[in-house]
């Protein structure tokens, strides 16, 4: 489910991409600035949402990390996108699993935008030239950042952390 949005996004933008077959895999494996040879990468954040699978609370969060490695294969004429997308867990459960983001579909079609835009300068070496930005993100929160509660503060690699 969560992850047909990011590969349907992603497939409106397919003509954008060469001919070549571009598909999505949601996975914890990748770490940010770990790339393998051969491989790009891309790193964004959003405004999403946390839901908690014990205690069902909801809770916001303004910047929440999304990483991408993508590489092309040129023989075989297929790209290969790598998404994490950093998790929280509630601060009320004392057994609170870490929990999935889920991020409103205008924002996924904007990191979906800004990456295919990183893929044909990288893979395809065009030249975009400074573009200007006019998608913008959806939903702003104020208030304090749960560190304590955050995996990418965990690992050090967080930017809403104060
Ligand atoms: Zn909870
Ligand atoms: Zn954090």
């Amino acid at each position: 489910m969560a992850l047909d949005l990011w590969e349907s996004s992603l497939q409106e933008k397919a003509s954008e991409l060469h001919g070549d077959a571009w598909h999505i895999t949601i996975t914890d494996s990748i770490e940010p600035d770990k790339q393998a040879s051969d491989w790009f990468q891309y790193i964004s954040g959003s405004f999403a949402q946390f839901t908690c699978s014990l205690c069902k609370k909801s809770w916001m969060s303004k910047r929440v990390l999304v990483v991408f490695h993508f590489h092309l294969d040129t023989a075989k004429e297929e790209g290969t996108i790598k998404l994490r997308r950093f998790k929280q867990k509630c601060r009320r459960c004392n057994e609170a699993r870490m929990e999935d983001p889920n991020f409103p579909v205008e924002n996924i079609d904007v990191l979906i935008e800004r990456l295919v835009e990183k893929i044909r300068m990288r893979c395809y070496k065009e030249d975009l030239g400074e573009k200007n930005r006019p998608s913008v993100f959806k939903g702003i929160v104020n208030g304090p950042h749960e560190t304590a509660h955050c995996e990418a503060c965990r690992l050090g690699v967080c930017t809403q952390a104060n």
